[in-house]
């Protein structure tokens, strides 16, 4: 598969993406999310091109979020 996302895709490359930031600036929009807390799960979704992340809010010396475009498959790095 090669569908590139420019609207999105940066959101994969770090780590620092706040995803409430980005639904507060309407370029996602949070579907759901797990119980809140310092670490925990959003669902959103792209408002450009409607595809779907899963965010893991993970708690440490400074909060960081890793998106994870859903049903992309795990691929290996060669
Ligand atoms: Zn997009």
């Amino acid at each position: 598969m090669s569908d590139r996302h420019p609207c999105c895709d940066p959101y994969r490359d770090g780590d620092r993406t706040d995803p409430n930031d980005e639904h507060r600036a309407g370029r996602v929009r949070i579907v759901e999310t797990s119980e809140p807390g310092w670490s925990m799960t959003y669902r959103v979704a792209c408002t450009t091109c409607a595809r779907r992340f899963t965010v893991k809010q993970i708690d440490g010396p400074a909060l960081q979020w890793k998106w994870v475009p859903q049903g992309e498959k795990r691929r290996r790095v060669h």
